[in-house]
């Protein structure tokens, strides 16, 4: 591809994709593209100038082997008519997120270019799952993304009352550590201002398992959000229904939905010692005896248990941190 024409092309964001076709947002409209055969990359140099019907000089397997756009990344496209184009150029990502896959051994990169984690874990009956929303704050923290956390479907809190005085203490040894909590209903409204307030103006990517709340809070937050992703492909593939991402404009920012997820993975990030992942810990992780190989289970001299002991490390967060490192390829 020629870089120099590229750079005149206009730019535009992966919003979603539906197998080949990917939806590109740019100035306000949705451009139905196609990855151009030789699409400049960050990892594959682009040595042709042309796109359509080429294959750039590159083999079959070369062109399989070039990263693909994700939901998130920023592209150069060129147009063929108002409504389709190429995409010639995926611009570099300033992060990515994968989950595992059977088919993927190094994990499916599910989208770039993140602001922000929101991960989300639901209050009810039955005790919330603080170990699930630990691992999707380490994964973010280990990608180096801030996060923030939901606790859905607050109402609930108040029907079952004896668990309250436990989420309010949890939710504030987590202020403690630096992240900003909501405890927000979609029923009542409860949460709603904090919760916009932590969306305004940034890329967001909702984690939470399925049925923690995450679609019925976005539509309490912004009724009309459905309605501003129900474009359809000019190619004719019909509207997604696998687990991949989708980015949906909302307010002046986007949220990345990833529905169907059930694990994350911490691709390029699973030879870090897992207490990275836990912002309280990392202090200590270079004190150990063992430094970063310490796995901080029987190994003498380790810091992070030290600290665990002397209360200034939360014991639930470190049984969380050992049931990540167990996880762990
Ligand atoms: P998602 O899979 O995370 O998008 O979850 P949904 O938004 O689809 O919600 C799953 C279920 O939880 C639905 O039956 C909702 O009615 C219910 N729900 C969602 N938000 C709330 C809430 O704030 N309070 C209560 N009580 N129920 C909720």
């Amino acid at each position: 591809m020629n870089t120099d024409l590229n750079r005149t092309r206009p730019m535009g964001v992966v919003y979603r994709r539906n197998i080949s076709v990917f939806l590109v947002r740019l100035e306000e409209k949705t451009i139905s593209c196609r990855l151009a055969p030789d699409c400049a990359n960050p990892a594959v140099p682009a040595n042709r100038p042309s796109i359509a019907g080429r294959h750039g000089g590159k083999s079959r397997k070369e062109l399989r082997a070039a990263p693909e756009p994700v939901v998130g990344d920023r592209v150069r496209i060129e147009r063929i008519d108002s409504e389709t184009g190429w995409i010639t150029e995926l611009l570099p990502r300033r992060n990515q997120i994968s989950r595992r896959a059977s088919d993927a051994p190094s994990g499916k990169i599910l989208a770039a270019n993140i602001d922000q984690v929101l991960a989300f874990c639901a209050l009810g009956r039955f005790e919330p799952e603080w170990h699930q929303l630990d691992r999707f704050l380490a994964l973010a923290e280990l990608e180096g993304i801030p996060a923030a956390i939901i606790l859905s479907k607050a109402d609930l809190l108040q029907e079952y009352g004896r668990q309250a005085d436990a989420v309010s203490a949890e939710a504030d040894a987590y202020r403690r550590i630096g992240y900003p909590v909501v405890a927000a209903s979609a029923r009542t409204g409860l949460g709603a201002d904090e919760a916009r307030s932590l969306l305004r103006g940034k890329t967001t990517l909702l984690l939470g398992k399925s049925g923690v709340g995450k679609t019925s809070l976005l539509n309490a937050l912004f009724p009309d959000w459905r309605l501003r992703v129900a474009e359809t492909s000019r190619f004719g593939e019909g509207r997604c229904t696998t687990s991949n991402a989708e980015l949906h404009p909302v307010g002046d920012g986007a949220v990345v939905d990833t529905p169907g997820i059930r694990r994350l993975a911490l691709w390029g990030a699973e030879d870090l010692n897992p207490a990275f992942g836990f912002r309280e810990m990392q202090p200590f992780v270079g004190l150990c005896r063992f430094g970063v190989d310490c796995r901080h289970t029987e190994e003498p001299g380790c810091a992070v248990r030290r600290a665990v002991e002397a209360g200034r490390i939360g014991a639930r967060r470190f049984r969380s941190m050992l049931h990540l490192a167990e996880d762990r390829p």
